[in-house]
């Protein structure tokens, strides 16, 4: 059948320019999900248009995707990145990936395996938050987690990452071989030290002697990645389809701009990602919280209050003259003097946000955005409230954006459809939506510790403007509660 490994695809289309003979597995990827396609993926596939070498990726995945593997398999493990701009599309194949395994068509030992061939410097995740096991209540390994508890039962034969990744190393410590470097590329606060969390938590569980080597050989470095890449749809895959004149199941669409600055502190090599404009740093954490607030905190202002207003994309929103003024004002007024970042023109920082929100090509839906609220809103908004609480700043866009999640948390929109909230937390939260009524919902949903903590649901002045939001919303709707603020 043809493929985009077989079809004579047209001249427009960018194709890797190297000898893929020459790669190796030399990096290990858990997840390939729609992000690290166009991300992590692309920028080590641009590092070998231009210097070649044989930093080769194997993808692995655990629970699904052997569907999406299979069809890798049958087009030599190429597919494409559709990057979509203002100026046009361009469609981008790459070729850095060189073999993939999943649990269902290899075995779990082959996964196994493959971390402990010698080669292999790099242990890289997107496996969202979940994937890591981690309490949010003590920030360690959740043992309970039912993952985990198989694997402390069976530690040869584990099913999930932290078990992989500590098997995998218990074998590479008991041959001989080196240690390898372990990134996380998921957008939680933090993330090389989650995932350290993650990996000597149940190393400790299992042997000290482990957790020690591995404390002593394996790096964690933290990362900040940005680039909108919405889920791939059957719209989305067809105007691929019509771009290649061949289909590809494997493809992703996302807009032009792309970041990524890495703590510089690898065991075993890297690719000189910083041929490929990667920022390489000494500390990753400043540019994480302005990422995470002053992007994803406006991100989810924009999902819920959006939704409720009825915009179906992000992009809807930013039509909204109000809208994108909310967001800016968001960015600048309330989450800006929060950071501790400096040497960045945060002001067009905040414009090129507001720029790559307005793109109209991505349809990037609310909906997506809105989805785990629970686990986004505290490093998102919270923080940040917290900030402005104890330096006296205003927040009152934080405040609406908080009580907008409440407001879609209960399950209506403004013309009063229903509203599908997906959450790790939904049952506990569906609970105490049915047992408040509207005015009693902001002081039920402050009970949930896991999002607002003990202090903040306490706080005289946090109570008082969360309640003022949440009645400005109930009365105005989001479309004017959102427009009387930035018209102030
Ligand atoms: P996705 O749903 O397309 O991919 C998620 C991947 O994680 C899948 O391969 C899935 O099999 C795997 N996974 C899920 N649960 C797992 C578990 N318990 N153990 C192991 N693997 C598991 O999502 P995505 O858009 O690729 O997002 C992945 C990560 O990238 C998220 O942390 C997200 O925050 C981050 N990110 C995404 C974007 C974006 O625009 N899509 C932007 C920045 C950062």
């Amino acid at each position: 059948m043809n493929n985009i490994a077989s079809a004579t695809l047209p001249a427009s289309v960018k194709r890797p320019g190297y000898d893929r003979r020459a790669l190796q597995t030399r990096i290990v990827h858990f997840g390939f999900g729609a992000f690290h396609r166009a991300h992590q993926a692309l920028l080590t596939d641009r590092v070998l248009n231009q210097n070649g070498g044989d930093w080769g990726i194997c993808e692995i995945s655990l629970f699904s995707g052997d569907e999406l593997m299979s069809a890798l398999r049958a087009q030599d493990h190429l597919y494409t990145v559709l990057e979509k701009g203002a100026e046009g599309n361009q469609p981008i194949i790459i070729g850095a990936v060189n073999e993939c395994l999943n649990a269902k068509l290899d075995g779990m030992e082959a996964i196994i395996e493959k971390f402990c061939e010698p080669q292999v410097a790099i242990v890289s995740l997107t496996i969202t938050e979940k994937g890591y096991c981690i309490d949010p209540a003590t920030g360690h390994l959740d043992t309970q987690n039912s993952r985990i508890a198989h694997d402390l039962e069976n530690p040869h034969a584990p099913h999930s990452a932290p078990g992989l990744l500590v098997e995998a190393l218990h074998r590479r410590r008991a041959r001989g071989h080196a240690a390898f470097t372990v990134l996380s590329c998921d957008n939680i606060p933090d993330n090389g030290h989650v995932v350290r969390e993650a990996v000597l938590g149940m190393a400790h569980q299992r042997d000290p002697a482990l957790a020690e080597w591995i404390a002593e050989n394996v790096t964690f470095p933290g990362t900040m990645v940005d680039r909108i890449v919405p889920a791939a749809t059957p719209e989305s895959l067809q105007e691929i389809a019509d771009t290649l004149g061949v289909a590809d199941p494997c493809a992703i669409s996302c807009e032009p701009f792309i970041q990524w600055v890495i703590e510089d502190n690898f065991v075993a090599g890297r690719p000189a990602w910083e041929d490929a404009g990667v920022q390489m740093v000494d500390d990753v954490l400043p540019w994480e919280q302005m990422k995470l607030r002053m992007l994803n905190g406006s991100h989810s202002f924009l999902a819920y209050l959006g939704y409720l207003a009825g915009y179906q994309h992000i992009s809807d929103c930013m039509n909204d003259t109000h809208f994108r003024d909310a967001a800016r004002q968001l960015m600048l007024r309330e989450q800006a003097p929060t950071l501790r970042i400096t040497g960045v023109d945060l002001t067009g920082y905040a414009d090129s946000l507001i720029a790559r929100f307005a793109n109209p090509s991505l349809k990037h839906r609310t909906w997506q955005i809105a989805m785990d609220g629970s686990q986004k809103l505290p490093q998102r908004m919270l923080d940040s409230v917290r900030w402005h609480l104890q330096n006296g700043g205003e927040w009152s866009l934080l405040a609406l954006g908080v009580a907008g999640w409440m407001r879609y948390v209960s399950g209506l929109d403004d013309n009063g459809q229903p509203i599908d909230v997906r959450d790790p937390l939904a049952d506990k939260i569906a609970t105490l939506v049915q047992s408040s009524s509207e005015e009693e919902r902001v002081s039920a949903l402050l009970t949930l510790k896991e999002v607002f903590g003990e202090e903040l649901p306490q706080h005289p002045l946090f109570i008082h403007t969360l309640h003022a939001a949440w009645q400005s919303l109930c009365r105005l709707g989001a479309k004017e509660a959102v427009a009387r603020l930035a018209r102030r």
